[in-house]
């Protein structure tokens, strides 16, 4: 068993997390980086993501406007160091974050991110300009779980169709299917929980699937974003 697992290169869902912690019996813990920038954050042992803040300068916007600590905004990068390209004020990370103003129990100084929501590009957007990050389907799916206190999900994909259509595709843990609540049960409570944050006038079903293939996507959307303007982000 290895001691713990580095990942990094891509935003890790808390499913895909999940599996490989139990896979290889250990702790993960993700590096934040891209290849632009080279190393922005990384995560202690408390699940926190320090900034590197002798690394980078890293400023959190909505609409070019800062947002305030606790508030998730689009990440903007600085690199402080190298002698190639410069990065300054640099956008096209793509990356939705929260920063925190906290200090961390771990002991390590600097800057912290709540969390990373995912990338605009991989997010739904609703008709009243408001954006759902993968984030926000992973809490709900959390909420839900430990609401029926049994954890029969294995992995989720999300299909937005139209506009103000969406679909989740589930993968229920065969083992678990029939413990504690049924299955339907679960995926209406799932399916209120969407309605209170996307709200109501968002179609969304709900389809059991029997298997996913590893590189399916998290999020599909098939809507034409070209003339959007971003309001609202939902992590
Ligand atoms: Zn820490």
């Amino acid at each position: 068993t290895p001691r713990c697992i580095g990942t990094s290169g891509a935003f890790f869902d808390m499913y895909s997390r999940k599996h490989v912690e139990e896979v290889f019996n250990t702790q993960i813990f993700d590096i934040y980086a891209a290849t632009e920038s080279g190393l922005i954050a990384f995560e202690c042992r408390n699940g926190a993501y320090h900034v590197c803040s002798d690394l980078v300068y890293l400023e959190y916007m909505k609409n070019g406007s800062d947002v305030s600590f606790g508030e998730p905004g689009s990440l903007v990068v600085t690199k402080l160091y190298g002698r190639g390209t410069p990065l300054i004020r640099y956008t096209s990370i793509d990356d939705v974050v929260t920063p925190l103003n906290n200090d961390c129990t771990c002991g390590l100084a600097g800057g912290l991110i709540q969390r990373i929501h995912g990338r605009k590009s991989d997010s739904v957007l609703l008709p009243d300009g408001k954006m759902a990050f993968v984030s926000l389907f992973e809490n709900i799916l959390g909420e839900s779980l430990s609401e029926i206190k049994v954890d029969k999900i294995k992995r989720i994909q999300i299909v937005q169709h139209k506009i103000d259509s969406i679909e989740l595709k589930i993968l229920v843990d065969k083992h678990l299917r029939d413990v504690g609540h049924p299955v339907d049960k679960m995926f209406s409570i799932i399916k209120n929980k969407l309605r209170n944050r996307l709200g109501p006038d968002i179609k969304i079903g709900i389809k059991e699937v029997n298997r996913f293939d590893a590189k399916d996507p998290y999020i599909i959307s098939k809507v034409d974003r070209s003339k959007f303007v971003e309001k609202m982000y939902l992590v």
